[in-house]
């Protein structure tokens, strides 16, 4: 096997050669200050890549990602990174996003323990076992994952909500709205899970994280929502999506429908 990574350094001529070709100014527009709008916390799973997923080039959004998505508190790393997307990028959209059969989130259900990963994952681990019955009442352990993996989703935004940094921006009027969206790999859709919060009221309204385990919020992905809205366009009272409509209940921080 070869000791160097000439084929990677290769490839990356090509792509530097070809957006230049397409694109003459490409290079010279991404030398100038980075003004993203979005900041995407998410797994460091190699198949979950904020910009592929978003259809978004290099620029329109800054990243933070580390095994299954999880905002520890006492980390320096994404401390520092949310203080420098809020404070000097002035980002509007923190977006946590997670993903079904995440390895982490996997591991965090595992007998086996001991590993620095286990420390890591311990949020997700405790939350788990403080509602193992709820978990062990799914028909299968794929949905017992994919019901952990919505839910470290929803864990996560709540931290970010609840640390200093997003309580000042929102306490001096920032425009700042965090997101949970859930990405399928097998489909390549992103699902919205919520909570969407703009401001520590809402988020003080929010029902706990231990009710929310016991009615999950419901992923929607834009596939859906658009169907959705085209059915209730054309069958205005029908299919009772107008009275209790489908976008009230979207914005709703309980995310009920
Ligand atoms: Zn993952």
């Amino acid at each position: 096997m070869s000791r160097t990574l000439d084929h990677l350094l290769d490839q990356n001529v090509a792509w530097a050669v070809g957006k230049t070709r397409d694109d003459p100014a490409y290079f010279r527009r991404m030398a100038e200050q980075q003004r993203p709008s979005y900041l995407w916390i998410g797994c460091s799973d190699s198949r979950v890549t904020a910009n592929d997923v978003l259809g978004l080039d290099p620029g329109e959004v800054f990243v933070h990602r580390n095994i299954a998505n999880i905002v520890h508190t006492s980390d320096l790393n994404i401390l520092s990174v949310l203080e420098f997307a809020i404070e000097h990028l002035e980002v509007e959209h923190i977006i946590v996003c997670g993903h079904y059969g995440c390895g982490g989130v996997r591991r965090a259900l595992a007998v086996e323990r001991g590993a620095m990963l286990d420390h890591w994952l311990q949020p997700i681990t405790m939350l788990y076992r403080k509602h193992r019955d709820t978990f062990e009442s799914l028909a299968s352990d794929e949905m017992k994952l994919d019901r952990l993996c919505e839910l470290n989703i929803e864990m996560q935004v709540r931290r970010i909500a609840a640390t200093p940094i997003v309580e000042n921006a929102w306490g001096r009027g920032q425009n700042l709205h965090l997101h949970g969206w859930i990405y399928a790999i097998h489909d390549g859709f992103l699902r919205d899970l919520g909570p969407h919060l703009s401001s520590t009221e809402q988020r003080d309204t929010l029902c706990s994280i231990d009710e929310r385990v016991r009615n999950p919020a419901e992923p929607v992905s834009a596939l859906r929502r658009q169907a959705i809205d085209a059915f209730a366009a054309a069958l205005p009272g029908s299919l009772g999506l107008d009275g209790c409509g489908y976008s009230e209940c979207r914005h709703d921080p309980d995310n009920r429908s």
